[in-house]
């Protein structure tokens, strides 16, 4: 009897310095967050002005390190100009030729030099941000079930250069949005290419990333319905080359998705 009295004095003693150490715990937490903040306060990653919540941005775009002002600047097109067709010049005997993409934004600033900075500055959270609206904002209802989110891969050159991989970073922002699968070895780069900025020519794009990429053999993408994302949509050769690649190996439908681009051709 005075065992069972002691041991649920003793049990009580603990579960009272449990919560005394857990308060404790918080309290330090809170008292070195503020101390970060006081040494770094967040500041917006467009126009560096001090981040204050109920002031210049709210829970969600402080979160983002974005400013409510230049959150309203970003160049976002409404939403019946975000879908394109793939080429910007199409021919006949084109393989996949209903192959279309979706972008978000203008390729306009300052989502041109976010863009940048994600790709040759490694600032990865510029790429998150954007990776973010673009997860918000890719339609949710759309009549495909999506099986998979697949980033347009770099080269094992490049990806050692940089890192990672720009595409990688805007596609988790598709993947955690719509909970749809991110499969980032699905497809492969089997050559190194030259930049597709440093041709202008559709021509020489082309030729540029022919043959350039081949599907991981330990994957079986028959009948997939698979969201293909990159950066920038320019002439399209890139996506074009990579989404040949999934449609050869089975898949069902392939949709590009972009952060941006310059172009203008409405489709719908
Ligand atoms: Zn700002």
């Amino acid at each position: 009897m005075i065992n069972k009295t002691l041991r649920n004095a003793a049990s009580k003693c603990q579960r009272a310095d449990t919560a005394e150490l857990s308060m404790i715990n918080k309290t330090l937490r809170n008292a070195a967050n503020a101390a970060l903040s006081f040494l770094f306060p967040e500041v917006c990653i467009n126009c560096g002005r001090v981040l204050v919540e109920r002031d210049n941005c709210g829970k969600r775009t402080r979160e983002l390190q974005i400013c409510t002002s230049c959150l309203c600047k970003l160049p976002v097109r409404v939403e019946n100009e975000r879908w394109f067709p793939c080429l910007s010049e199409p021919y006949e005997e084109d393989p996949i030729p209903d192959f279309s993409v979706w972008a978000l934004f203008h390729y306009e600033m300052p989502v041109t030099l976010l863009v940048k900075r994600l790709k040759f500055f490694s600032e990865i959270y510029c790429g998150q941000l954007l990776a973010d609206l673009m997860g918000r904002e890719f339609p949710k209802n759309t009549p495909v079930k999506w099986d998979a989110v697949v980033p347009v891969p770099l080269s094992e050159k490049r990806l050692r250069k940089r890192g990672y991989n720009q595409a990688e970073v805007l596609a988790k922002g598709i993947s955690n949005h719509l909970r749809i699968p991110l499969c980032n070895n699905v497809i492969r780069k089997v050559r190194h290419t030259n930049q597709q900025s440093r041709y202008k020519e559709p021509e020489e794009r082309r030729k540029n990333v022919e043959g350039a990429y081949a599907i991981e053999e330990s994957w079986d993408i028959t009948g997939w319905n698979i969201l293909l994302v990159d950066d920038i949509l320019t002439t399209g050769s890139t996506l074009h080359e990579a989404a040949k690649v999934l449609f050869e190996n089975g898949a069902a439908t392939v949709v590009g998705v972009v952060c941006a681009t310059h172009r203008e051709n409405i489709e719908s």
